[in-house]
Order: C-alpha cells, then structure tokens, then sequence
C-alpha cells in the first residue's frame, strides 16, 4: 500500500505510543485527585502543556487541550466570539474565508443560528489565496472575530496568516487560524503571527486521533463550550486526556525537532510528483497556489473523470488517496473550497487529493504517479465516471 492520505490522518508513531504508554497503564490516576497517582498524572499534563507552549513560544496557561481539531475551533470560534457579544452587543459580525473546515464553518453557522451574529465570508483568489487587502475591505466594526485558516486542508495554500492578523490587530479585532495542517512544517511562534488564537490537532502530526489544542492567551475572554468541573481553568472542562495531551506533546515536538530538514526533502519530492502527474495526464489541473503550499500535499482536478472513480481505480492498486471532498464525506456536491477557487463544478467533481508526510520515498511517488495515470486513462476509457453505491 502507498498512504497518500496523510492530511486526513497519520498512524500513531511508536515513540509517541512508547511516551504515552506509562498513563494508559501503571501511572493512569486522574490528575485532579489528591493522591500520588493523580499527582503523577498531573506532572505528566503539566510537562505537556509546557512542552506544548515552548513550540509556540507562549506560557504553559495558554495551552487548553481539546478532544481535537475540531473541538479546539469550536472553543475559539464560539468562545470568542461570544465573549466579545456579551461585552458589547454590537460585536455580532464574525468575518471567515471562503476555505474553512466545517470545524469552523459550522461554528460560525450556529452562531448565526443560534446567537444572531452574521457571517461574512472572505472571497480568494484563483489559487486560494485571502488577501490582506480583501480582509481590510471586509471588517466592520461589528466585526467580532476573523478566522482564517492558515493551511487549507483540501489544495494546500499557504495563508499569509502575519499580514492577515495584522490587519486585524490594527481594527482591535480578535485573530484565529486553524493550524490543523499547518502545524507540521510551517513557523508557529504565536507573537510573530501575531495571532490571538491557534487550534491544532494531534492525529495530523503521529499522536492518537481525539487529541487536541487551542493555543490563546490565559487573558483573552472566551466563553467555555463545554461546562463541568472547570479543568483547563475553566475553558474546557472535563478529566483531562492526560495519555493523549503526552501523546500531542511528544508528537508535536518530535515532528517540529525533525522539520526543518524535512520540509525542503519533501517539497521537492512533492513538486517531482507534480510533474510526474502532470506529465502523466497531460490535462491535469493542479489546485491551490502553485508555490505558497504545503510541502506535503498536492491536489488535482482530472477533467473528463469523476474523483471518485479515480481514487476507487487507485486503491485498486494499492494507492490510498481522497477525493476534494474528504471531510464532506459521502457527499455527492463538489467542494465548497473548489468552488471558491473559481472552479467549474463539473471540473470540480474531478478533484483528487494526494498527501502524506516526510516519511514517503521518491519510489513510491514515481509509482502512484504512473497509477495515477493509468486510473485516469481507464476511467476515461472505460466510462465510470459514476459513483457506484
Ligand atoms: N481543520 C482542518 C483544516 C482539518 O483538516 C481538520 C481535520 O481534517 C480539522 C480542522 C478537524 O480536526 P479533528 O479531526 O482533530 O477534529
């Protein structure tokens, strides 16, 4: 099998299992218990959030673990933006790009739905691109909260999250960006993004699905989304996951320690993979900005195919990739995102996602590039350009 599907998820790396290990068994006390065992557990998360917070270059107090990617935006998205409405009613305007993940789309929605706010939404250019100048165009002074992602999960583009959260600073408005795909390779000093809010997700990075971070000053007033026995002072409460913060940490430490060397290797086999596709399938459309993009993902659109006849096609031979649509899973509409792009919805259906991480050789990219090829021309040839199921 070659896994090029790592933007959705990683397998859990050994040595992060080896570092969680001890709080799944021997050492498994609740930390907020008053005996030797919950004392230990309570270093264990303490050492965690430290280690956490040295990667962002902010205090161990603006860590908050999470049950992941998804919960952390929620905490930030309706967090913020609630704690701000009830300081003043007229910040009821929350300001998004056209790419988010549902994680943060739908928050937005429900508060629209729920708490009266309206959502703007930041348009991109061709390539995916937010700019500054859109983003200054855009807020209000209603404007609550702007949330841009920082890498988008779907083609790849890197926002100019600094210049963005500047604009934003300048207006006295909260910033956040989900770093969910970002968090690997790309810079995350919290003051020089200038960001007020980061969320992240462990499973991207080697550490258990359900692991998760919202990075945010301890001063910043957020509203809690989930209420209980005030753990994480009082942001997210609930008996912490202390194997998985440990599995987070580790993670997120050893995958920052091996990127810098990483990152280059990898983006030049991912350019090299581009070519080879695009010399493959000579009509192949690359998605996403053609250098301002992940090291690790590259996406097309193969018009005249189906993405999902394609990606069926491949894992018949052995090569696990998605479809643009990987988190509107089971959906038949094409991507939101590639529309947004500016792409025909017909050719949009045609999208194909390959990603995956520092740990891929040039071989088998060379190898799912040719079976890249081969899948188009049979889906072409032979017409199953429908889902079956
Ligand atoms: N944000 C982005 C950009 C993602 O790619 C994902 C996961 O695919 C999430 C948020 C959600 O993270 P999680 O799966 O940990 O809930």
């Amino acid at each position: 099998m070659i896994y090029l599907d790592a933007a959705a998820t990683t397998p859990v790396r050994r040595d992060v299992l080896e570092a969680m290990w001890p709080y799944l068994t021997g050492e498994f006390g609740n930390p907020s218990s008053h005996h030797q065992l919950g004392e230990t557990a309570a270093q264990a998360l303490a050492a965690a959030r430290a280690s956490v917070a040295k990667v962002f270059g902010c205090r161990a107090g603006d860590i908050t673990f999470t049950s992941g990617g998804t919960e952390a935006a929620n905490l930030a998205v309706k967090g913020i933006a609630l704690a701000r409405q009830a300081a003043n009613p007229t910040h009821h305007r929350i300001l998004i790009s056209a790419l988010e993940h549902p994680a943060v789309l739908e928050s937005a929605r429900y508060l629209a739905h729920r708490h009266g706010f309206v959502v703007d939404v930041l348009g991109v250019d061709p390539d995916g691109m937010v700019t500054p100048a859109a983003l200054a165009a855009a807020i209000r002074p209603e404007t609550a909260l702007v949330s841009v992602m920082y890498a988008n999960n779907e083609v790849g583009t890197i926002q100019p999250i600094r210049e963005l959260s500047a604009v934003a600073r300048k207006n006295h408005i909260p910033f956040h960006t989900d770093a969910v795909q970002a968090a690997a390779y790309l810079p995350l000093n919290l003051k020089d993004l200038g960001v007020d809010a980061l969320t992240f997700s462990g499973h991207k990075l080697g550490a258990p699905k359900g692991s998760g971070v919202l990075v945010a000053s301890g001063r910043l007033a957020m509203e809690p989304t989930v209420h209980g026995g005030g753990q994480e002072r009082g942001r997210r409460s609930g008996t912490e996951n202390v194997a998985g913060a440990v599995g987070l940490a580790a993670a997120l430490s050893r995958t920052r320690g091996e990127a810098p060397q990483q990152a280059t290797e990898v983006a030049a086999l991912r350019d090299a993979f581009i070519r080879a596709v695009t010399a493959a399938v000579p009509n192949a459309v690359l998605t996403g900005h053609p250098s301002q993009r992940l090291p690790t993902l590259a996406s097309f659109c193969f018009p005249g195919t189906s993405g999902e006849a394609v990606l069926l096609e491949l894992e018949r031979t052995g090569v696990i990739c998605s479809s643009g649509s990987a988190c509107a899973a089971g959906s038949d509409e094409p991507s939101a995102v590639l529309l947004a792009l500016g792409l025909d919805p017909a050719v949009a259906q045609t999208a194909v996602r390959f990603s995956f991480t520092a740990a891929i050789s040039s071989a088998e990219l060379t190898t799912a590039a040719q079976a890249v090829g081969a899948a188009v021309a049979r889906v072409r040839g032979t017409g199953t350009a429908v889902r079956p199921g």
